[in-house]
């Protein structure tokens, strides 16, 4: 299997998770087209398309997935959040992450499990994914914290949004208003929060660690993958348009 990732950022949001016979895609917030071109024209092993929340940079190109025809699956609150994205006659599917066990969704060989995440969404979620190939998935964005640890994880797709010193440095500096400050701690992921996250979860088997939706003014992503590799001793990637990495089970 392969990830692939159109793009990771404020500025749109979109990954390929695919292998000769299967395709999942991750958010619709990049124009199709990227998408089409990293599927290499085949549409036909698409399985699906999971969306997070009904931001536009995650949710905003929703239409352009709907109207291939692709199979959308996002929470009802992200679907009525998402309403002025959607102009299709092909709509997404709602799906839930219960208090209690949680929904299951087979999308061809992979397995889907939504958990909640915490953003200033309606209905936001994050999914465990699960393939054969992949063992299991952990794809966390847009949340300040994890409220949930994992089991049998093999590869991380993690929001590191900011670190919280260059965001402090920036009101100071008056570069950016306080309310944006609170506001991005709110709803996003920090550097220490996401290293916390991970070193809450088993990494044992864990073949990447990718850092997805690093921002461009409050983050350092050199820095984060450097802290990051040396907290957990694994092999740490910075999401940019373009990236493929080989998402397997075993280390190759
Ligand atoms: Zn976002
Ligand atoms: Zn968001």
């Amino acid at each position: 299997m392969e990830l692939t990732v159109i793009g990771s950022s404020s500025e749109g949001n979109s990954y390929v998770l695919q292998n000769a016979g299967e395709a999942l895609l991750l958010e619709a917030g990049k124009p199709f087209k990227h998408t089409l071109a990293a599927l290499g024209g085949n549409l036909r092993k698409v399985v699906g398309c999971l969306i997070t929340h009904e931001h536009g940079d995650h949710a905003g190109r929703i239409s352009e997935v709907l109207n291939y025809a692709v199979p959308v699956f996002a929470s009802q609150g992200t679907i009525e959040g998402a309403e002025k994205y959607i102009r299709s006659n092909y709509q997404p599917n709602a799906i839930r992450a219960g208090a209690g066990g949680y929904e299951r969704l087979n999308l061809g060989g992979f397995t889907v499990i939504p958990f909640p995440a915490k953003h200033d969404a309606a209905e936001p979620l994050g999914f465990y994914i699960w393939h054969e190939e992949t063992g299991g998935i952990l794809f966390a964005t847009d949340t300040y914290y994890l409220p949930c640890t994992f089991k049998g994880l093999s590869n991380i797709l993690i929001e590191c949004n900011y670190d919280p010193d260059i965001l402090a440095r920036r009101v100071a500096d008056g570069d950016i208003p306080e309310v944006l400050q609170e506001r991005v701690r709110r709803s996003h992921l920090s550097y220490y929060t996401c290293l916390d996250a991970l070193r809450a979860n088993d990494l044992t088997a864990v073949n990447n660690i990718v850092l997805i939706h690093i921002s461009d003014g409050n983050g350092d992503g050199v820095a984060f993958r450097e802290g990051i590799a040396k907290a957990t001793g694994k092999t740490v990637h910075i999401a940019k348009p373009g990236l493929k990495i080989k998402f397997n089970k075993t280390p190759f």
